[in-house]
């Protein structure tokens, strides 16, 4: 089931919603070899078709509310060359790498440590754009190390406000969360994003439901091996690629989790930041949490969705020809986001733009509006400069002919 099957409305003309969907992706197969996470994608995929057409409310409700994205092999060459040696001839190593001979994990760029960088040389710091940071422009180049799957994928994230998204791979029983970098190539540092305890949230919501990781009793394959080794193991011997008869029972232990995971994107606060006057959604307009230096931008048609913990919120949103917004949203317990909405005033300025460009006539406010700005912008450029006259002419080179007192007769 691809994403299309998912979304048929979407071969529908657009109708317009109250609050669109949030978009989610799982990406599996990066690593070729790590063939487990590509299993389970193929079983989710299986599940909710299945399940949806039974009826069962829970993947319905899934289904109908969010767009799914499922990706099972990224690196559908590494998984050949592995699956040609199978379970217990592939190494750690084969079938890793695309065909070239690339590490598709580490061949997106580093965008942490460009922010990290800017923010470090910057004077002030809350200057610094904290999102939407462009790829460096290596990445453009035609002969670049950049693989073609590699390039897709960046496109296809640029091109879909993916709201939460989690990679799978193989070999390890845990839940990792950004920033996956250290800061200047430190071989080992705690690097937590603006969002930590979302993050730290959305781990701990995978791994207390898979049913290995959350039963200290039920330890199996891959972590008793660990622990013989006091819990490390050699990269050569560490088994990646699982043995069919494995499949069944790690699909039972992931199951849960898959869902779960997936249904934490409709946490936190969502809402459409609209014209006030149009009522239109407004793209691109920068939503801001305070004391969460993480902005995001709204979609296409003004929504927006921002993942948090439970709490009170300070959200400020601004877009390029619009009055700033704020308001205060609270986040509840409930496994639901609280609707934010924000009702944006146009600027006169941009509104003039508006009109000029289209030549038409200045509506009566706005020109009422436009004559009591430029009053105002008169009258301070006045008072500025009338100060400074005075200052000039109390210093003692001031010239004295120019002075606010009276002049005496
Ligand atoms: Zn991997």
């Amino acid at each position: 089931m691809s994403d299309e099957s998912l979304r048929t409305s979407e071969k529908t003309p657009f109708i317009p919603v109250l609050a669109g969907e949030p978009e989610f992706r799982y990406v599996a197969g990066m690593h070729g070899n790590e063939a487990l996470g590509r299993e389970l994608v193929l079983n989710l995929m299986q599940y909710l078709c299945r399940e949806y057409k039974k009826g069962n409310q829970r993947v319905v409700r899934l289904v109908t509310e969010t767009r799914i994205h499922l990706l099972p092999s990224m690196n559908p060459d590494g998984y050949e060359a592995a699956y040609e040696k199978g379970s217990e001839l592939a190494g750690w190593a084969e079938g890793r790498y695309n065909y070239e001979g690339i590490d598709l994990n580490h061949n997106f760029p580093d965008l942490n440590n460009i922010m990290w960088d800017t923010q470090e040389m910057a004077a002030d710091k809350s200057k610094v754009p904290n999102h939407y940071i462009p790829i460096p422009e290596y990445y453009t180049q035609e002969d670049a190390m950049v693989a073609p799957v590699t390039r897709a994928v960046i496109n296809w994230m640029q091109e879909i406000p993916f709201v939460l998204s989690a990679n799978l791979h193989g070999g390890e029983l845990v839940v990792t969360y950004p920033y996956d970098c250290t800061r200047d190539w430190a071989p080992q540092e705690d690097t937590p994003t603006a969002d930590n305890a979302f993050f730290r949230w959305l781990a701990t919501v995978y791994a207390s439901t898979h049913l290995v990781m959350s039963n200290p009793n039920r330890r199996i394959c891959h972590y008793e091996d660990f622990q013989k080794h006091n819990n490390i193991i050699n990269g050569g011997a560490w088994h990646t690629f699982p043995h069919v008869s494995e499949l069944p029972v790690e699909w039972e232990n992931n199951r849960e989790s898959l869902l779960v995971y997936m249904e934490q994107v409709h946490r936190g606060i969502k809402g459409v930041v609209r014209d006030k006057l149009s009522k239109r959604g407004i793209e691109d307009a920068v939503i801001r949490v305070e004391d969460h230096e993480h902005d995001i931008r709204s979609a296409a048609d003004g929504d927006y969705w921002r993942l948090l913990n439970p709490g009170d919120y300070k959200v400020m949103v601004w877009a390029q020809g619009y009055h700033p917004s704020v308001r205060r949203c609270r986040v509840g317990m409930e496994p639901r986001a609280t609707v934010c909405d924000f009702g944006l005033t146009k600027t006169p300025i941009q509104r003039l733009n508006e009109v000029r460009t289209k030549g038409g006539k200045l509506p009566q406010d706005l020109q009422l509006r436009l004559r009591a700005l430029r009053l105002r912008m008169l009258r301070a450029s006045t008072k500025t400069l009338n100060q400074r006259r005075q200052r000039k002419a109390r210093s003692p080179g001031g010239r004295r002919g120019v002075s606010s007192k009276k002049p005496q007769r």
